[in-house]
């Protein structure tokens, strides 16, 4: 029997809160006070700037500012794919040259490793595996862009990429209509919450100053505003994704772009033996609107997509909610995928907000002549990258004082970015909708009418989105 739509728990912030439980709220801010850093937002990207930077100064006096608990967005809802991707490498290739690139992918394939080891070393239990991600194509248009993607990775140095046909895809896991596959060991699977969970507590453990239930309504210049009072400090920096666009003056920055996932029920041993996917690999298509999941350590699958993409006037969604709509095409794409699965139970839904730049670039940005810093603009690709991000803020904020001097993280291509803001309403809304509009009818073009060439529509939302 497959759940009616009523049936599903929708919202509750996200799957991963309803396993592990919601967190006991830290104090709000008591009143004006003064630090040496203080970092607006509590999730992966503030928490390990926070981490590492006591790490580096144990002396600093450093507090975070989080509007609800640390985990609220996007870090407490992810797919938890811990992978080596970063978006806008192709644009800073172009802009500073395909070395400068490489080695931010370089860096990024470390990201990986070291999200794992401090994570061990700090003895936080995140359900991680390390079995890569496998990305598949199941039309002749995906398998080639597949093919293009994998050559791609490699002009990157990515020697240990691999590339699979239908019989070794199916060896590795069965999905209806798989043609193809590509892998990278560059990848972990992770319970997001219990990531994130561990990091406050190890920032805690280390003296840093969390507050909770205390929103910033305004950045300035040594200055973080709360209703509460205002915290001074030399640096303010700004991790808040995507909800950026709620702090006075950011509202065109980074665009809210919402993302959904479902989660089955735990599936049964038969129900994974048809399925194979031991290996346990992050999954990913290569769609335009393409689907990311994984095989979660209770053995249910997690999958995610683009729901309705984006809200008027960049708003937020309500503590996770998603639309049945939203729900319903997820579990069309589960089934499409796994046919074996028609009936499984969907028992969570949920969706958060990423933060989109108008170049799709993300970036990491220390201004010296005010001690703003920020960091984001990830696309959906953040799990890796808010750590790396985060190491470099610790560098910037070091040689900005005379602690540090430049360093590898700091001469990465993708340091100081600057991009323009996003159109107005309505045209940024107009934009968003056309884009995933003209993205998912690109998608069922090539499923209708299988041919190797990419369909152009899709080539045509990428040019006016900005992304090519
Ligand atoms: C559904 C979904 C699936 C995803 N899947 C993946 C994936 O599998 N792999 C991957 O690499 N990336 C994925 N991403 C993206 C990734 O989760 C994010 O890029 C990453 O978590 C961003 O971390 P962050 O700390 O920068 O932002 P967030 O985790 O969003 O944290 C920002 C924090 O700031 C707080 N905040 C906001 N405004 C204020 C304010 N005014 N005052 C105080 N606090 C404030 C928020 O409450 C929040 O806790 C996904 C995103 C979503 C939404």
């Amino acid at each position: 029997m497959s759940s009616s739509a009523s049936s599903v728990v929708n919202g509750g912030i996200s799957f991963w809160y309803a396993d592990d439980g919601l967190p006991a709220v830290r104090e709000p801010l008591p009143g004006d006070a003064s630090a040496d850093v203080v970092i607006v937002g509590g999730g992966y990207t503030g928490l390990w700037t926070a981490y590492y930077l006591k790490k580096a100064v144990p002396f600093l006096r450093i507090t975070v500012l989080e509007q609800k608990f640390c985990g609220y967005g996007a870090s407490g809802r992810n797919g938890g794919w811990l992978y080596n991707g970063i978006a806008g490498r192709d644009r800073y290739a172009k802009l500073h040259g395909h070395e400068a690139a490489v080695r931010l992918q370089r860096a990024m394939n470390d990201t990986v490793a070291e999200v794992v080891q401090v994570a061990e070393a700090e003895g936080i239990d995140a359900d991680v595996h390390r079995g890569g991600v496998l990305e598949v194509a199941t039309t002749p248009a995906q398998l080639a862009r597949l093919k293009a993607f994998h050559a791609h990775e490699l002009s990157y140095g990515e020697k240990d990429r691999e590339l699979y046909g239908a019989r070794e895809t199916a060896g590795r896991i069965r999905i209806a209509d798989a043609v193809g596959s590509t892998w990278t060991p560059h990848g972990a699977r992770l319970h997001p919450v219990k990531l994130v969970k561990g990091l406050a507590a190890a920032v805690e453990a280390l003296g840093v100053t969390i507050h909770e239930s205390t929103p910033v309504t305004e950045i300035r210049p040594k200055h973080a505003v709360t209703p509460y009072g205002t915290v001074r400090a030399p640096y303010v920096l700004r991790c808040t994704e995507g909800f950026t666009a709620s702090l006075k003056g950011q509202k065109r920055i980074w665009l809210p772009m919402n993302s959904s996932m479902i989660a089955t029920e735990p599936l049964t041993e038969e129900q994974w033996a048809a399925i194979g996917w031991s290996g346990r690999e992050t999954l990913g298509d290569m769609a335009h609107a393409y689907m990311y999941a994984q095989r979660t350590a209770d053995g249910r699958i997690a999958l995610g997509g683009r729901g309705v993409p984006y809200r008027f006037g960049s708003r937020t969604d309500n503590d996770g909610r998603t639309q049945a709509a939203t729900v319903e095409a997820l579990r069309e794409i589960l089934t499409r995928f796994f046919p074996s699965l028609a009936g499984v139970r969907i028992e969570h839904a949920w969706s958060g907000v990423l933060g989109v730049p108008r170049d799709w670039c993300a970036t990491v940005t220390l201004d010296r002549s005010t001690g703003l810093g920020w960091a984001g603009g990830y696309v959906g690709s953040g799990v890796a990258t808010a750590n790396l991000a985060a190491r470099t803020l610790r560098d910037l904020v070091q040689r900005d004082s005379g602690q540090g001097g430049r360093t590898e993280l700091t001469d990465l291509p993708w340091v100081n970015h600057k991009v323009r803001k996003w159109e107005p309403e309505p045209f940024r809304w107009l934009g968003v909708q056309g884009m995933y509009a003209t993205y998912r009818a690109a998608d069922q073009r090539e499923r209708l009418r299988p041919g190797t060439e990419s369909s152009r529509l899709a080539k045509v939302a990428d040019r006016v989105a900005g992304r090519h």
